[in-house]
């Protein structure tokens, strides 16, 4: 049977996610092609999705968070997805397009929410989708080539099925 993930969006004040961005999130999250479909529920969600400025999410996460997106890796449901609006709408340089970016930090973030951790890159290699791609010294470090897609070097991202 079909895994539905049930995520709810910010609809409005801060963190609101407009219509256009939701539906193109979920075309993101489902395009990953592993046996979840991610929905928009406003109804006992998994998780919480929304888009705050890094003003925000320096306020509510602290300064070490300066210029990233976040996410509840554990504890109760509904978690949390703090995605940051002015690295979406503006990426790093880092990586070559807009929406290779985009793909990649909506992806990240919810696979945090399903209980996945960071891992390491390999040189030479596509970053995996669970490196810290946003931070561009990680890139540096890790020597791999920004990248949106799972990789072999990702833990199995079938592998938590507990929603
Ligand atoms: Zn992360």
């Amino acid at each position: 049977m079909q895994k539905l993930y049930k995520i709810q969006f910010k609809d409005k004040g801060v963190g609101a996610v407009n219509k256009k961005t939701r539906r193109l999130m979920l075309r993101y999250l489902n395009e990953m092609n592993i046996s979840i479909n991610f929905v928009e529920a406003t109804e006992s969600p998994h998780c919480v999705l929304g888009l705050y400025t890094n003003y925000y999410i320096v306020n509510k996460l602290g300064p070490k968070f300066s210029g990233l997106s976040a996410a509840d890796t554990q504890g109760p449901r509904p978690r949390q997805v703090y995605l940051n609006k002015d690295n979406w709408e503006s990426p790093p340089s880092h990586f070559s397009r807009v929406d290779e970016y985009r793909k990649y930090v909506v992806r990240h973030e919810i696979m945090h929410t399903l209980g996945h951790l960071h891992v390491k890159g390999k040189p030479q290699k596509p970053c995996p989708l669970m490196l810290p791609q946003t931070n561009e010294a990680v890139v540096y470090k890790n020597r791999c080539i920004p990248n949106s897609k799972y990789t072999e070097d990702d833990d199995d991202l079938e592998s938590y099925k507990d929603f």
